[in-house]
């Protein structure tokens, strides 16, 4: 569904992509883990269009979306919920929830993706006429999610939704992750805490100074020693 081909990212001097090769299929949840600073934010950024590759290239579906426009690329289904997940703060939920439906024409079809966002987070609906900032970070999390899920995507794109949050609310929402992937939606994890990543993943990648150096299913990253020792903690 989705592929890098050695996709190269500057920030001026700073290399933070260094040839980023992966491949997401559809149906699928797969995950990105490594350091700070690894490149993992950048990697999200590229594919989006925040920031632009100055080599390589990255195609959805087979087609390449490596210099489309960002509006163009969440038109194909592609939706990013940001780190620090930047929700609309001075507005409410039910008008968070509508910008992310901002560039569909299918009424219908949206009032539908509203009842199904409340039915996976019961407390949004509660809070639908509350403005974003009053709620807590677990709650702005299921309101960035719930946003990205208004643009109706195919492929949703996360970075480090399990930031900041109590182990507790990171299980909930990665538990509606699992149900929001087993209603069609194809999902790409960036996370430090990578060992919920891989259970909740079926492939991860490991992303060191800008570049793959190991990528299989979670399973056997979870189960090989040097990923446990370097990025699980574990012995
Ligand atoms: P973290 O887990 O800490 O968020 P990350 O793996 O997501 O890290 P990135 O945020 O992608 O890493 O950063 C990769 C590199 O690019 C880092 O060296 C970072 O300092 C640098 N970088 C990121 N954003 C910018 C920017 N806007 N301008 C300059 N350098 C940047």
């Amino acid at each position: 569904m989705l592929r890098l081909e050695n996709v190269h990212a500057h920030y001026g001097k700073i290399r933070a992509l260094n040839g980023v090769g992966l491949e997401v299929e559809e149906g699928r949840i797969a995950t990105l883990i490594g350091a700070n600073g690894a490149g993992k934010s950048t990697t999200l950024k590229t594919i989006v269009g925040w920031t632009r590759a100055n080599q390589g290239s990255i195609s959805l579906n087979g087609e390449d979306i490596t210099r489309l426009a960002t509006h163009k690329i969440v038109a194909r289904g592609v939706a990013l919920v940001p780190e620090g997940r930047e929700v609309f703060g001075d507005m409410t939920v039910m008008e968070n929830l509508e910008m992310g439906a901002f560039l569909r024409r299918d009424a219908a079809a949206v009032k539908q993706d509203a009842v199904r966002v409340f039915e996976l987070f019961p407390i949004l609906a509660e809070r639908r006429r509350q403005k974003a900032k009053s709620l807590s970070g677990g709650e702005q999390q299921m309101l960035a999610i719930s946003r990205a899920l208004m643009t109706d995507p195919k492929l949703m794109l996360l970075d480090e939704p399990s930031l900041g949050l109590a182990p507790k609310l990171v299980k909930a929402i990665f538990d509606t992750l699992r149900e929001i992937n087993r209603q069609g939606v194809t999902l790409f994890l960036v996370e430090q805490n990578a060992l919920m990543a891989l259970k909740l993943a079926q492939r991860g990648h490991v992303l060191v100074k800008g570049a793959i150096t190991a990528c299989n299913d979670s399973q056997v990253l979870l189960s090989d020693e040097s990923i446990r020792r370097t990025y699980l903690g574990l012995d």
